[in-house]
């Protein structure tokens, strides 16, 4: 055992008296006392070789280790804790498979600008680089390097210290990311003086400093945005990481101008805040004049900031707010750049209208409330539906309402029509509380994202799932029950991929690609690990099933049966499915 050879006193068969006394230490202990050092106290990963012991060392040294079914998971769960805490997450895998499958995460956090480290046990450098087939060989510093921001390999004790300090440093600072660092079994064994390791440990100071943009940047973009007739502003995901709330906040109110919260910037200011421009999103997109990104990224998202969904091509203009400087004319002209962390740029912004700022024209902002009120109102009664079986907006009427009266809960949320439908019709109100698909769209996030959510806040979770995007992470819900974690997971249960109606066109016995089995009952996978499952048909029933479990904050899982028929393809997506016009029906 490592342990009892480490850190106690060296065994010494020579007389030395100071040999005997000399205190060592080894790579285990010195990963585990860097990443402690530097404030990180949660490991997210599945153990095996070679760090099934790292794991175990770091538990007993008071770090909290959360061990899942499957690597994407933990992997899941550390970029959502990156997004969550401003510091990066970590996930702990085995070498070549197990590493494969976190690195999907680290893709993904990557993409969405999450600070978090894949850290991933390897097999022997000198067998791998002459290809000799070593147990799961792989040159997985290689393979990692262009899905993150930067990958990291240690190969001495005495510089692990280093290792970790860049990962961090590289995870957070600028445009945060995903790092990998790669630790090859040996060095975790290998020894050295314990008062030279310690000395060898680094503090990451300010490993994410402020960015000051330039004042002519951001006078630039005051003037840009005070000569709109009919401006907005649209926050994004990297407004929310920046937790610079009160700010934000306060830059929208002063303005007066309309805003709209991309999905995961929603709650950043009430979806209820009279300025919100959510409910009338068409509408803003295409009529306003200027437009003020903060941390949002004109990419697919945005219909890249061009074609119909914007009105007239050459009706816009585009002030951006972003880190990353590259990040400007990526898509379409940005007039007025101001690069910086997002803190700064808002206070230099609140400076420079501070007092003096007219208010936006009223007939843009009755405008843009008349098509709200409109839309608010169109819908409405579908939210109050309560039949059986339900139908997407009955249920999904009911869940808004538990976030109303809840509004500190954390919303995860993944599906197609699922996905779509919750991010319209259920309201935030505070920060950092929906979690959900990302830049990518991704299913499989659900039970990663729930987990780390839960443990990062101690706050309820309700992850809205549907029942295709549960299937990917749904063994996790032995690790909600492991860990007694307050999560209540809704499978909206329509059969199927879109719908679950499908038929084989052929007659034969194998069903539809998209279709599952019928009537399966997701609740009792909870019951299985000792949760409580429970089985649902009308949104009445849905509502009191998800209040029982929020307040007893019991692992649950509800299954929603939802009318097989509703839902549209790829939700609200369909236009990217391409559909071939030859298909025989
Ligand atoms: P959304 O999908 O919500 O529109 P994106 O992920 O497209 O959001 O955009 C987030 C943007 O925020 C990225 O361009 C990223 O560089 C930026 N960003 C992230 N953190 C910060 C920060 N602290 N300060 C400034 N910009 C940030
Ligand atoms: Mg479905």
């Amino acid at each position: 055992m490592a342990d009892a050879a480490v850190k106690g006193k060296a065994e010494s068969r020579d007389s030395s008296a100071a040999e005997a006394e000399r205190e060592l230490t080894d790579g285990f202990h010195l990963v585990i006392d860097a990443l402690k050092l530097n404030g990180i106290n949660t490991i997210y990963g599945v153990p095996g070789i070679p760090i099934t012991d790292l794991g175990r060392m770091a538990q007993a040294a008071g770090m909290r280790i959360i061990s899942f079914r499957h690597e994407q998971n933990a992997g899941n769960a550390a970029a959502i804790a990156g997004f969550l805490t401003k510091k990066p997450g970590i996930c702990l895998t085995v070498s070549a498979p197990g590493f494969l499958n976190g690195l999907m995460a680290l893709a993904n956090a990557t993409t969405n600008c999450f600070p978090m480290i894949l850290i991933s046990g390897s097999s022997e450098r000198e067998i791998v680089d002459l290809q000799q087939g070593d147990y799961e060989e792989m040159d997985q510093l290689a393979i990692a390097k262009p899905l993150c921001k930067a990958a990291f390999r240690v190969l001495h004790a005495a510089d692990i210290g280093i290792g970790v300090a860049r990962a961090i440093r590289t995870a957070v600072s600028g445009r945060p990311g995903g790092v990998y660092l790669d630790l090859p079994a040996k060095l975790l064994s290998q020894v050295m003086d314990a008062a030279a390791g310690q000395k060898s440990l680094v503090k990451v100071i300010d490993a994410a400093p402020a960015q000051i943009p330039a004042p002519a940047a951001v006078r630039r973009a005051l003037d840009v945005l005070k000569s709109a007739k009919r401006p907005l502003i649209i926050l994004g995901k990297g407004a929310a990481y920046a937790q610079a709330d009160d700010a934000i906040r306060a830059l929208v109110e002063r303005s007066g101008i309309p805003f709209l919260p991309m999905s995961m910037a929603k709650g950043l200011l009430p979806d209820t805040h009279p300025q919100c421009a959510g409910a009338a999103r068409s509408t803003v997109l295409k009529d306003s004049d200027v437009v003020m990104l903060i941390g949002a990224r004109l990419n697919w998202l945005l219909s890249h900031g061009k074609g119909k969904t914007w009105g007239e091509p050459g009706s816009k203009k585009f002030i951006q707010v972003d880190i990353e400087p590259k990040e400007m004319d990526s898509n379409v002209e940005i007039v007025a750049p101001v690069v910086g962390d997002i803190g700064s740029c808002v206070s230099a912004l609140l400076e420079g209208i501070e007092g003096k700022w007219p208010a936006p024209p009223a007939d843009w902002t009755n405008a843009v409330k008349a098509k709200k009120e409109e839309n608010i109102a169109k819908m409405a009664p579908r939210l109050m539906k309560n039949s059986a079986p339900m139908d997407f907006h009955g249920a999904l009427g009911a869940l808004r309402t538990v976030i109303k009266e809840r509004p500190d809960a954390i919303l995860v949320n993944e599906g197609a029509n699922t996905l779509d439908l919750a991010r319209g019709v259920i309201d935030m109100y505070q920060p950092r509380k929906r979690l959900d698909v990302g830049t990518w769209g991704i299913m499989g996030i659900g039970m990663g994202f729930a987990i780390a959510a839960a443990v990062e806040t101690g706050k309820p979770v309700l992850a809205v799932e549907g029942d295709s995007a549960f299937g990917f992470s749904g063994m996790e819900v032995e690790t909600v029950c492991r860990y007694n974690l307050p999560i209540c997971v809704v499978v909206f249960n329509n059969n199927g991929i879109y719908r679950g109606t499908d038929a084989n066109p052929t007659g034969g016995s194998d069903p539809a690609p998209t279709v599952f089995v019928k009537g399966s009952r997701y609740d009792k996978m909870m019951e299985a690990f000792g949760g409580v499952g429970v089985h649902v048909t009308t949104p009445d029933e849905l509502k009191r099933a998800v209040d029982a479990a929020m307040g007893s904050g019991k692992p649950t899982l509800i299954n929603a049966a939802i009318d097989p028929a509703a839902g549209s393809e790829s939700g609200r997506i369909g236009n990217l499915n391409p559909q071939s016009v030859l298909r025989k029906k």
